[in-house]
């Protein structure tokens, strides 16, 4: 209560737009993941990974706009980019080279990738994937993952009934990292696709076991169901896809989001030719595939700049040995804490119970969700910005200072909140 108030008193100017905001937007805002009590922080300048919210605090971003911001808020080749697409107008109409290069780029970069096709979301990408799944096998059934997120209308959160936003897609929900679970269910017949994320991202930065995965592209491909992996998030940790670190297991489609425009809005879909080809407008009885943004040319400008010359395959290397150090660094300080930190590479989250996770904990004590909001007001308190959750994403601007910073701030969390925990 006492660091609410706190929160609350520093952030008049957050909490009087809140107010405005709740008389035209339910809750006062426009995404689930952005609202917290008493009220959200209104943000209004980003420059490299710092943040200033409407109060004038400061903050080193770990939120990376929920890893969207990879690059931070400013790089001037991305900023050129987007300075050049303005330049030659807006919403044009026709194809452009630019989503051609950036196709290639994507093809030649992950391997599972023969064909792409944009969206302007991860949601939207995933739609489209079990859309093609389910044309191409003629089964309607998803093998879900419990903690699964796939989007705002595919969200499987453990713990809880199944979200009445959820579409009807008739979906089986197994244990993340059950192979045994997921191939019974597979087995039982009526699965056309199993869609997964090679690490939960919302569901606790929990990655999966490679026999898992495995296990999963054996049961598809005993059973005739397409495998999706979703890489809206994790495809940052390898150039690949973080497919290619967890023993290359290749799925038959895969989609891509966040971060891959730069930081402006984004999706793809993409995977083997046969099943991508559904979509090939030359063939007769095509499936359609429309989206007024799909090809917008200021997304497409700065993709193909953020994808083939900043984010190399060097970079996305030397990005995932920096959360790999990071994460251990916390676990180091934390130990002792009751917390522990989960993730892979740049993407982690602090789980406010002791010991290793292979799945999202079902139950969550009120002690437990106490220790999450503690944790974050205390961050937000030390200038450090994240989700709500708890999840912190690296970004290519932030040195060893800032992620020295955070460890820092994790450190005072454990000591001088340690009778709480
Ligand atoms: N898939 C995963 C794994 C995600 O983490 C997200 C977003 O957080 C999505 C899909 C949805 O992407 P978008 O928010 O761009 O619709």
């Amino acid at each position: 209560v006492e660091a609410r108030e706190t929160y609350a008193a520093a952030r008049p100017v957050s909490a009087a737009l809140h107010a405005e905001a709740r008389a035209v937007m339910p809750g006062g805002n426009t995404r689930s993941v952005l609202f917290w009590t008493p009220f959200p922080t209104a943000m209004v300048r980003g420059e490299g990974c710092r943040l200033w919210d409407a109060d004038g605090h400061e903050y080193v971003d770990f939120c990376g706009e929920y890893s969207a911001g990879l690059f931070g808020h400013s790089d001037p080749r991305i900023l050129a980019a987007l300075r050049g697409a303005l330049d030659s107008g807006l919403n044009l109409a026709g194809v452009g080279a630019n989503e051609v290069r950036l196709a290639a780029l994507l093809c030649a970069r992950f391997p599972a990738m023969e064909r792409v096709r944009f969206t302007n979301s991860g949601t939207e990408a995933n739609l489209m994937a079990l859309t093609a799944a389910r044309a191409a096998t003629g089964r309607a059934g998803v093998l879900v993952f419990r903690g699964g997120y796939h989007g705002g209308v595919l969200t499987f959160p453990a713990g809880q009934p199944m979200q009445a936003v959820n579409l009807p897609i008739p979906v089986q929900v197994a244990d993340y990292n059950d192979a045994e679970g997921a191939v019974a269910l597979l087995e039982g017949g009526g699965i056309g696709a199993v869609i997964v994320e090679p690490m939960l991202g919302a569901g606790g930065c929990i990655p999966a076991d490679p026999a898992f995965l495995a296990a999963l592209r054996e049961g598809c491909d005993r059973t005739g169901a397409l495998l999706i992996f979703d890489e809206v998030m994790t495809s940052r940790h390898h150039a690949g896809g973080l497919q290619m670190r967890l023993g290359g297991v290749r799925p038959d489609l895969m989609t891509l989001g966040k971060y891959v425009a730069g930081g402006m809005s984004f999706g793809a879909f993409g995977g083997r030719a046969a099943v991508m080809d559904q979509f090939d407008g030359h063939r007769p009885g095509t499936l359609p595939h429309a989206g007024t943004f799909n090809n917008n040319v200021l997304s497409m400008a700065a993709g193909l700049v953020a994808m083939g010359e900043i984010f190399t395959a060097e970079a996305a290397d030397a990005l995932w040995a920096r959360g790999e150090a990071l994460r251990a660094r916390l676990n180091e300080v934390a130990a002792g804490a009751g917390m522990v930190f989960t993730g892979a590479g740049s993407m982690v989250t602090p789980h406010f119970r002791p010991g290793k996770l292979t799945r999202p904990p079902t139950t969550a004590s009120a002690e437990e969700e106490q220790r999450r909001e503690l944790f974050f007001l205390d961050m937000l308190a030390g200038g450090i910005y994240l989700a709500r959750r708890g999840m912190v994403t690296l970004s290519l601007p932030m040195t060893a200072a800032d992620t020295e910073a955070f460890v820092a701030a994790v450190s005072d969390f454990c000591e001088a909140r340690r009778p709480l925990l």
